[in-house]
């Protein structure tokens, strides 16, 4: 049963409904007096109240059941209120809640275990940080002193986080309100054939154009100058464009040559999203050093990550690593993150998203691409998808600009809620990321909604 009626139908008796509707009402009013929200101007807004949420599905303000195919902010990557996940937070809660990172703690111990079980041999340690810019801040802080270089390469169409470094390092327009000329980071351009800045029209070429235009970037700023290159191993807020394995590779020879430290940022590609445990594991390479955040405990409870590779790690053995953070390897972060990767592993939910994914999403997506006008290219792999709404196919111009909104995008983005699914939405594109135990039903219901939503639209 694919219809809106089954996805907007409520769970919850009269009394239930009651409640949430009072608590929820009180919420909202309470948030747009004392609560200022990240990236917003602030009387303009009217977010969303989400009162409860199970699985795949989150409630609103009214009640009203949605599909989460945004994970909130792609995280949750096992679902809403996974049940060891809950459990495991309840229980370490009950043993103790926090503690001095200076300290050893079981939950944080079992957690670096189990993290660097799933990194490639040679990186097996891991600094714990509160979320994804700042485990991105110290991996660039690490490289910097491993080298003794200041600069950083980072691609355009890229997002590191909201941090002072992470958010210098960003390729796309959040970063222009904050650019500051002391940074030491040279943006570059990756591959994406869609949209080609190389006139390519092969993925071979657009792949060797890259490479060659990123080798002479590092050359006329001076290898001697530059400590890394970070890059999301499958860039994600900016599009989900995933790199051939051929240019992946490239950036690895490079920074050998070059004697650059590779950073993978993982935070939003990793544990699970693209259908491995790392998304880099698609191109068969290995980094220097991995960021990570969101799916590692389905963000239950603020925690990321850097993992480094044993040559970094050594640099910091004998003499201090000038850095830390109160709440590095949190307890009942690590719980989670103990609980979530156990329940992947267990439920068999990287393999699933990888399935459903290639069955489900990228065949219906791609169909959606040949049958709509304002459909332009569809792309992605695992639980990690995006569409690209176009005025016009043919010029392949964006329904929004780059950085902005439009009311277009907006009435497409409202009707999807309408009918009881909760997109991801970052400019002109639409991204379709659920948990990773999305089942088949739920995917094609909420891709029903889609298929409804994207035929009336006919804008030029
Ligand atoms: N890196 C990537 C690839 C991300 O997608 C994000 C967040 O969306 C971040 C870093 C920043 O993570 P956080 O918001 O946890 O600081």
């Amino acid at each position: 049963d694919h219809s809106f009626e089954r996805l907007t139908m409520t769970d919850f008796s009269d009394e239930e409904l009651q409640a949430i509707r009072t608590e929820s009402e009180r919420a909202y009013e309470l948030d747009r007096a004392h609560v200022f929200h990240s990236w917003s101007a602030q009387a303009q807004l009217s977010p969303m109240v989400i009162s409860r949420a199970q699985g795949s599905y989150v409630f609103d303000g009214e009640g009203k059941k949605y599909l989460d195919f945004a994970s909130q902010l792609v995280n949750t990557n096992v679902g809403h209120q996974h049940p060891t996940v809950v459990q495991a937070i309840k229980d370490q809660a009950d043993l103790i809640c926090t503690i001095n990172p200076a300290h050893v703690n079981a939950a944080r111990s079992e957690a670096a275990r189990l993290i660097c079980e799933l990194t490639p041999e040679g990186l097996d340690h891991v600094f714990f940080t509160n979320g994804g810019a700042d485990a991105n801040e110290h991996a660039i802080r690490m490289a910097r002193l491993h080298t003794g270089r200041r600069k950083v390469l980072s691609r355009y169409r890229s997002y590191h986080g909201g941090t002072q470094t992470a958010v210098n390092v960003t390729g796309d327009p959040r970063r222009f309100a904050n650019d500051h000329g002391d940074a030491g980071v040279v943006h570059f351009f990756g591959p994406f054939l869609y949209r080609s800045e190389f006139d390519a029209t092969t993925e071979a070429e657009e792949t060797e154009r890259a490479l060659r235009h990123l080798e002479r970037t590092i050359q006329l700023e001076g290898p001697q100058t530059i400590a890394a290159i970070i890059l999301e191993s499958i860039p994600g807020t900016a599009g989900i464009m995933v790199p051939s394995a051929e240019y992946m590779q490239g950036v690895r020879r490079l920074c050998d040559e070059y004697g650059l430290v590779f950073i993978a940022d993982e935070v939003m590609a990793g544990f699970g999203r693209a259908g491995r445990w790392f998304a880099f594991e698609h191109f068969d390479i290995v980094p220097d050093i991995i960021t990570f955040a969101k799916g590692v405990n389905s963000g239950y409870v603020p925690l990321g990550g850097v993992i480094m590779n044993d040559a970094i790690y050594s640099d910091f053995t004998e003499r201090a690593y000038p850095g830390g953070l109160t709440y590095s390897g949190h307890p009942l972060a690590c719980a989670a993150a103990v609980a979530t990767i156990n329940a992947m592993r267990d439920e068999g939910m990287i393999a699933n998203a990888a399935k459903l994914g290639e069955e489900i999403v990228g065949p219906r997506l791609a169909e959606f691409s040949e049958k709509f006008p304002n459909v332009g290219e569809t792309r992605g792999v695992g639980m990690f998808w995006a569409l690209e709404l176009v005025r016009d196919k043919a010029t392949r111009e964006p329904l929004a600009p780059y950085g902005g909104g439009s009311a277009e995008v907006s009435e497409i983005v409202g009707k999807l809620k309408a009918g009881g699914v909760l997109p991801f939405n970052n400019y002109h594109r639409l991204h379709i990321v659920p948990p990773l135990n999305v089942t088949a039903d739920e995917l094609n219901a909420g891709l029903d909604v889609f298929e409804q939503v994207l035929s009336e639209a006919n804008y030029s």
